[in-house]
């Protein structure tokens, strides 16, 4: 058994990009700018954004992060967004989700301009992404091809299981693994609450993502012997033994998993913070697309 090292992984990549910010720095006089919409006091939403803007700075970008209250008006957000479209000192924008139920994830993801798109939600973004056209990918599929590209793990042929369907982890990791790319060229299956038999498929796995957001739903006896185990959950549960006061937990049970499978990220420590590390990288390359194609 190996470990998909998010944290070596993570901060391999983080200098190559602090390095390629320098010399943007250096050649363009300007530094990539990010900003975050966070609406609401979601404990986990403000970890996340904080962390992301910690990380913006470590590597030289700009960063600013707007805040609303709970109650703000979907028009005054759309409205917000617009603004920041028309910025030309904004190179990258995404908006915290989830977001209170009375506004629409779809109208905002649709009303970010998907040049700065860098969370890669939008509709120009995925389908440019399907037809294997350069696009901005969704950050945490993202980072799971950059982990497997940097270990080397030769994906080709093999059967992938991907666990969970949502807009931003499961439908898009399942058209990546599909593509005909390296890594890539999976036989896809993607399942979800209503798929029947659902440890048979994961049993059958060569490559299983799990994202369903179900602390350890992957558990020993789904696991094939030399599987390949990502774990994209986050399950946060209360401890009065961490600093924290909580404790993250993955859709895997690591500690039984871990001993049947060939390589396996862990939670914390994985897939996390890999998506960090997407979400730089996508607004390096808008920043450089912002000057170099204008
Ligand atoms: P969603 O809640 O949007 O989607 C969950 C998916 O899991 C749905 O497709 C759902 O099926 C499926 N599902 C739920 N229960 C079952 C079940 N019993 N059997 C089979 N499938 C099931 O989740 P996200 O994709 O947003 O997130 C998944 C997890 O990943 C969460 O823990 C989240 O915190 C974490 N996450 C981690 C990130 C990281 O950076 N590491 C980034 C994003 C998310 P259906 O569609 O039928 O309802």
């Amino acid at each position: 058994m190996q470990i998909l090292d998010g944290k070596e992984v993570s901060s391999y990549k983080k200098e190559e990009i602090k390095r390629e910010t320098e010399k943007f720095f250096k050649d363009t006089g300007r530094r990539p700018h990010l900003v975050a919409i966070l609406v609401g006091n979601d404990g986990a939403s403000e970890t996340y954004v904080n962390s992301k803007m910690k990380n913006c700075k470590y590597v030289g970008f700009e960063s600013s992060t707007v805040r609303y209250e709970e109650d703000i008006r979907e028009e005054e957000l759309l409205s917000k967004i617009r603004e920041i479209n028309k910025d030309e000192n904004v190179d990258g924008l995404i908006v915290q989700l989830p977001l209170p139920k009375h506004i629409d994830p779809e109208k905002v993801t649709e009303t970010i301009d998907y040049r700065k798109d860098v969370d890669g939600f939008h509709p120009i973004n995925l389908g440019r992404m399907q037809r294997n056209l350069p696009s901005f990918i969704p950050a945490t599929p993202y980072g799971i091809i950059m982990m497997l590209e940097h270990y080397g793990i030769d994906t080709q042929g093999k059967k992938a299981v991907v666990v969970g369907r949502s807009n931003i982890v499961g439908s898009p990791i399942s058209i990546l693994l599909a593509r005909n790319a390296q890594p890539g060229n999976c036989t896809v299956t993607l399942t979800h609450s209503r798929t029947k038999n659902i440890e048979e498929e994961i049993k059958r796995a060569d490559i299983i993502i799990a994202a369903i957001g179900k602390k350890h739903f992957v558990k020993e006896e789904m696991v094939k012997e030399g599987a390949i185990v990502i774990d994209v959950g986050i399950n946060r549960e209360k401890s009065d033994k961490t600093k924290s006061g909580y404790k993250l937990y993955g859709d895997v049970d690591f500690e039984r998993v871990a001993p049947k499978s060939d390589w396996i990220t862990p939670v914390p420590g994985g897939v996390g913070l890999m998506t960090i590390i997407a979400l730089l990288r996508n607004t390096l390359d808008a920043a450089k697309k912002a000057v170099y194609q204008k």
